[in-house]
C-alpha cells in the first residue's frame, strides 16, 4: 500500500509549526533512568503543592463529575470581578491562560495578518500565531550591557508594528528571562499604539511582583479598550494541573472571545479550585515569601559557582552558564534534576531553573556544582 504523506494534507502553517516543548515530567525520567530521587524545577510550578483548602473542595465535589461544568463559570467570575474590581462581562475564562491566548489569536488573526512579540518571549505566542496561519514578527530584545538586553524593548516593538499587525503579545514579567518593565514604559507604549491593534499583556507571574513600579495592566483597561490582560492560576495559585486562567478586557472583546470559546473549556473542579485558591490568602503569602527566599538562595549559590542569573521577577531564574546548556541539562537529568534548557528561545547557553522548595533548590545546587 502506498504510504500516505499526511503532512501535505495539513495546512501550510501547520506543516511549518514546531510543537511546544514542555518540561520533562518526573514520571518520564523515572521510567528512563530508574532514579529514586527526582527534583523537577522545569515548569515554574508552585513547590508548596496543592493547598489543603483546594484539596478539600475537590474531595467534596467528586460526586458531581457526571454533570457538565457551568459553561459560564458564574461563581469564579463573580469572585474574580469582586477581587479585581472589574465587571464579570470583562472576564474570559480559559483552560489555562494558554487557552485564552489561543482564543485571542483565533479571534483576531488570519493568514494575511501579523502578530508582534519580542525576541526571547514566551513560546506560545509564535505557536498560537502560526497555528492560525498568521505571521509572527519577532521584535529585537533590549540592547546594551544591562540585563535589559534580555527584556522587551517596547520602543522596538512599536517600530515592528505595521498595517498588517492586529495583535501584540507582551509578557510582563517575561518567561523565560524573568525580566519586566515599569509603569511609564507601559503607559507610553499604550499611548503610542493604534487603538486598532490589540495589545495583550500576559501577566502569568503578576502575583509574584511586589515592586511599586510594576504596572497592574488591568488598571489601564478603561483607558485603552484595545488592551487584554491575561493571568493564570497555574503559577502562584498552584493549580497547574487543573488548567485554569483568564483574561480581562473590554466587555466587547470578551464577547468576541466567547464566540470562539469551547462551551465547557474549564472543568468543574478547576472552577471550584480556582475560586477557593483566590480566597486562600495564606497560601499566596507563603508562596510569595518562599519564592523570594528561593530566588535568593539560587542566585547566591549560582553566583558562588561563577554564574550570574538575570534578575527575575518571577518564580524561576534564567542563567548564562557560559557554554551550551543542553549537555549540562542532560548531565543534570542523570543526577535526577530536571531544569529547562532554553536554546529553542534563542538562548543556547542559558538554563531556566524554577524556584523549588529549599531542599529542592539545594539538590539542584549540589548537582550543578558537580557538573559546571
Ligand atoms: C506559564 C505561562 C503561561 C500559561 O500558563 P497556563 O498554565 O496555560 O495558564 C502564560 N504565559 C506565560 C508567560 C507563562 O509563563
Amino acid at each position: 500500500m502506498e504510504k500516505n504523506n499526511f503532512i501535505q494534507l495539513a495546512t501550510p502553517a501547520i506543516q511549518k509549526l514546531q510543537p511546544y516543548l514542555p518540561g520533562k515530567p518526573i514520571s518520564e525520567l523515572e521510567r528512563e533512568l530508574g532514579l529514586q530521587e527526582i527534583v523537577k524545577l522545569a515548569s515554574n510550578e508552585n513547590p508548596l503543592g496543592t493547598s489543603p483548602k483546594v484539596q478539600t473542595v475537590i474531595r467534596d465535589n467528586l460526586g458531581e463529575l457526571t454533570r457538565y461544568p457551568d459553561g459560564n463559570g458564574f461563581e469564579l467570575k463573580r469572585a474574580l470581578a469582586e477581587k479585581l474590581d472589574v465587571d464579570t462581562a470583562q472576564i474570559t475564562l480559559g483552560n489555562g491562560s494558554n487557552d485564552v491566548l489561543d482564543l485571542i489569536a483565533r479571534t483576531f488573526l488570519s493568514a494575511e495578518l501579523e502578530a508582534v512579540f519580542s525576541e526571547y518571549a514566551f513560546a506560545v505566542y509564535p505557536i498560537s500565531t502560526q497555528a492560525v496561519g498568521a505571521k509572527g514578527i519577532v521584535s529585537p530584545a533590549g540592547s546594551g550591557g544591562s540585563w535589559m538586553r534580555y527584556g522587551h524593548d517596547l520602543d522596538a516593538m512599536l517600530g515592528s508594528i505595521s498595517e498588517k499587525t492586529r495583535l501584540v503579545f507582551i509578557a510582563n514579567p517575561n518567561n523565560p528571562t524573568g525580566t519586566w518593565f515599569g509603569r511609564e514604559q507601559l503607559e507610553s507604549f499604550l499611548d503610542a499604539v493604534s487603538s486598532q491593534v490589540i495589545v495583550v499583556v500576559d501577566e502569568a507571574y503578576f502575583e509574584y511582583v511586589d515592586d511599586p513600579n510594576y504596572p497592574d495592566a488591568s488598571s489601564y483597561l478603561e483607558q485603552y479598550p484595545n488592551l487584554i490582560v491575561t493571568r493564570t492560576f497555574s503559577k502562584a495559585y498552584g493549580l497547574a494541573a487543573l488548567r485554569v486562567g483568564y483574561s480581562l478586557s473590554s466587555a466587547e472583546i470578551a464577547d468576541l472571545l466567547n464566540r470562539v470559546r469551547q462551551p465547557f473549556n474549564v472543568n468543574s473542579l478547576a472552577l471550584l479550585a480556582a475560586e477557593t485558591a483566590l480566597n486562600d490568602r495564606a497560601y499566596l503569602e507563603k508562596t510569595k515569601k518562599e519564592n523570594r527566599q528561593g530566588v535568593q538562595q539560587l542566585t547566591e549559590a549560582l553566583q558562588q559557582q561563577g554564574f550570574y542569573p538575570i534578575p527575575s521577577a518571577g518564580n524561576f531564574i534564567c542563567v548564562d552558564i557560559g557554554k551550551p546548556a543542553i549537555p549540562v541539562h542532560e548531565e543534570l537529568l542523570k543526577k535526577g534534576v530536571i531544569v529547562r534548557p532554553v536554546a529553542n528561545y534563542g538562548l543556547p547557553n542559558h538554563l531556566r531553573i524554577s524556584v523549588g522548595s529549599k531542599n529542592e533548590n539545594t539538590f539542584f545546587i549540589k548537582a550543578m556544582a558537580g557538573i559546571a
